[in-house]
């Protein structure tokens, strides 16, 4: 059975969906950053505090800050002899390089998700949103009944700037170059699994879940 893990893989290859099909299935939860940084918020821990004052004056999240709170969440699940599995952490080298020293974190399993770039670009393309009550949709996946129209108020659907062919490569690239090092890292310590993120999320999650 599969323990603590780390989800990694691109902006539009599906990993929000597979972590939650995963964890519906098992009794991991799915923590992504931004749940994690929302709940020290709302429960006024002193890094919830902190974290509170640099997002509000805009500026970056250091590394120290959401180290620390990334390691009062795994402690706090550890207690509880809970497992789970990390989306959108670790980030940088120095994230990565901390979780692997904190002992409550005991990772089992790093899974890399990949898919071509074209079909990344063809997912996240055709996406839509409704500017009046932010209702999202796919043209795919999730088509509105009423064609180019938002259902709930007839508003004509857009798509975000960052969802524009050229922002997707862009983003891609970053992204790429940015986990390189993370990848490297994890394959050195024989612990990544690179997955196909082609297949439907059912035979993916049927796949980890086979995984000792
Ligand atoms: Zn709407």
């Amino acid at each position: 059975m599969i323990k603590n893990i780390i989800f990694l893989g691109a902006p539009g290859v599906g990993k929000g969906t597979i972590a939650s099909l995963l964890s519906q299935k098992t009794d991991l939860i799915h923590l992504s950053t931004g749940e994690i940084f929302r709940a020290a918020i709302r429960n006024k821990t002193k890094l919830g505090l902190e974290l509170k004052n640099i997002v509000e004056s805009g500026n970056y999240v250091p590394d120290e800050i959401t180290n620390a709170i990334v390691e009062e969440k795994i402690k706090e699940l550890n207690s509880k002899n809970i497992n789970f599995i990390l989306d959108g952490y670790p980030r940088t080298i120095n994230q990565a390089n901390f979780l692997d020293n904190l002992e409550s974190a005991n990772i089992s399993k790093v899974i890399l998700l990949t898919a071509p770039n074209e079909i990344i670009i063809q997912r996240l393309s055709k996406r839509r949103y409704c500017p009046t009550c932010s209702a999202t949709y796919h043209l795919d996946f999730k088509p509105s009944k009423k064609i180019n129209l938002c259902e709930n108020d007839d508003t004509l659907l857009l798509q975000r700037k960052d969802d524009e062919e050229e922002s997707i490569v862009r983003r891609l690239e970053v992204y790429n170059s940015e986990t390189k090092v993370l990848v490297d890292f994890y394959k050195e310590k024989k612990i990544l699994i690179e997955i196909e993120a082609t297949q439907s999320p059912e035979e993916i999650v049927n796949y980890l879940l086979k995984q000792k």
